[in-house]
């Protein structure tokens, strides 16, 4: 006898993504536990994408651009589409969208100020710990994207004591007195051009003419202390917007891996979602559509699943991205770990050279088979990607 059909371990995004998408496919039959440690949600992070495609989170929505900018060394290019605007899913509205979805399922149980400490398996169920208490389950899905992370830089610091590259950075919402921002233009990259060992640059969300998101992010194995963030976006808007006064009213920050998480199943059975699954594209950090997909595609499967098996479940568990990004991430991040200088002038050349359609699809892992010959063509000369390439690679390349 079990106590409850479905586990989900982790209330956060890829956790309140797969509840959301089971429900609406109607009353879910089965009962649902979402164990989450906090016990509010807040404004913790911003999710933005390209809308290529339809998904569960259109009344999240809080921001919507259709042009955006790169700038490198005194350059700007503006690009846009009106077939696919950049997005903002804010997290204190995606939450209070979830909660209140949720709210009104009497088969999900959210019990927050509850943390997993354990699972493992008897028999065809499982059997949870929590800081609550015991109890058993027929599937398990686990959520908890930190653990996976942590687990994927201890592998990191194993098998590469330089490190492999992460992206990491720190965001303020700022308010300034005077107008300082084009609300219409996302900026995507900001070069910085004092750079020489790291790939960084600053990525600018526009609220209005006074407010928006300002971030300072690296390409690189080692986070910095916090005040170096801050202190870029400081002389940032100073040296860029001309703000020299500015109210800092709220904050964000991440480290996201920019090589393949390796997916460890906390107990046999036990199906990873989210970052814990490997959503997170190693190459641009873009997890949330990732997420909704694989939500949407168990979500499918459950409806389909009589008897609730992890096997039959897990065959669909998975982040389907198409080799060809894989490998073409490979390619393009073994080249920035080399020679992160050639970096911004590889992004610059690439977003003003592609049909921006194709881009953000390729960009969003939803390309279409020419979307990957137009990113293949645009990309800057073979000279350039060669050069930053590691030797073997580069020869490999040359000997084609
Ligand atoms: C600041 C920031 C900005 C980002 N911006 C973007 C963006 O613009 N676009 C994009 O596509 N992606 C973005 N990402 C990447 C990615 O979309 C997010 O990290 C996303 O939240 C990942 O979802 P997740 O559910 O896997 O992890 P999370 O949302 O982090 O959820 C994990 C949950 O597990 C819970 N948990 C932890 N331990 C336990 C335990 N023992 N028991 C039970 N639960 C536990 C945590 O409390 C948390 O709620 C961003 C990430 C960050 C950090």
């Amino acid at each position: 006898m079990v106590d409850t059909d479905i586990t989900i371990l982790g209330g956060g995004c890829a956790g309140l993504s797969l509840a959301t998408a089971l429900v609406s496919r109607g009353a879910p039959r089965r009962s649902i536990r979402i164990v989450e440690p906090r016990t509010t949600y807040e404004r913790d992070r911003t999710w933005c994408f390209w809308d290529v495609e339809p998904h569960l989170f259109e009344d999240a929505v809080t921001h919507r651009w259709s042009r955006w900018r790169i700038s490198h060394g005194g350059d700007t290019i503006e690009r846009g589409t009106d077939r696919h605007r950049y997005v903002e899913v804010s997290a204190d509205r995606f939450y209070e969208v979830c909660l209140n979805r949720l709210d009104r399922t009497p088969a999900i149980e959210l019990s927050l100020g509850e943390r997993m400490t354990g699972v493992s398996r008897e028999g065809k169920d499982f059997c949870v710990d929590t800081s609550a208490g015991s109890y058993r389950s027929r599937l398990v899905f686990d959520a908890r994207a930190g653990a996976a992370l942590a687990e994927a830089e201890a592998a990191r610091i194993r098998s590469d004591r330089d490190g492999r590259l992460s992206q990491h950075f720190v965001g303020q919402f700022i308010r300034t007195a005077e107008p300082a921002f084009d609300p219409e233009t996302v900026t995507l990259m900001d070069f910085d051009g004092d750079a020489s060992t790291a790939v960084h640059f600053f990525y600018v969300l526009p609220y209005s003419r006074t407010e928006a998101l300002v971030e300072s992010t690296y390409f690189s194995p080692h986070s910095l202390p916090c005040e170096a963030y801050e202190e870029d976006i400081a002389r940032y808007l100073g040296a860029r917007h001309g703000v020299r006064r500015f109210e800092v009213t709220g904050s964000e920050s991440g480290r996201l891996p920019m090589f393949d998480v390796p997916i460890c199943p906390l107990a046999p059975g036990v199906i990873p979602i989210g970052l814990a699954a490997g959503a997170c594209r190693p190459s641009t950090g873009y997890a949330f559509l990732a997420i909704q997909r694989q939500a949407k595609r168990l979500a499918q499967a459950l409806a389909r699943e009589g008897t609730l098996s992890p096997a039959a479940v897990a065959e669909t568990e998975g982040i389907s991205r198409p080799s060809i990004l894989r490998v073409m991430d490979r390619i393009l991040l073994a080249a920035i770990q080399r020679r992160p200088t050639e970096a911004p002038v590889f992004f610059y050349r690439l977003f003003e050279s592609a049909d921006p359609a194709a881009l953000v699809r390729f960009l969003m892992e939803a390309p279409r088979a020419s979307d990957v010959a137009e990113v293949i063509r645009a990309m800057p000369g073979l000279r350039l990607l060669r050069a930053m390439l590691p030797e073997g690679i580069s020869r490999r390349m040359a000997a084609t």
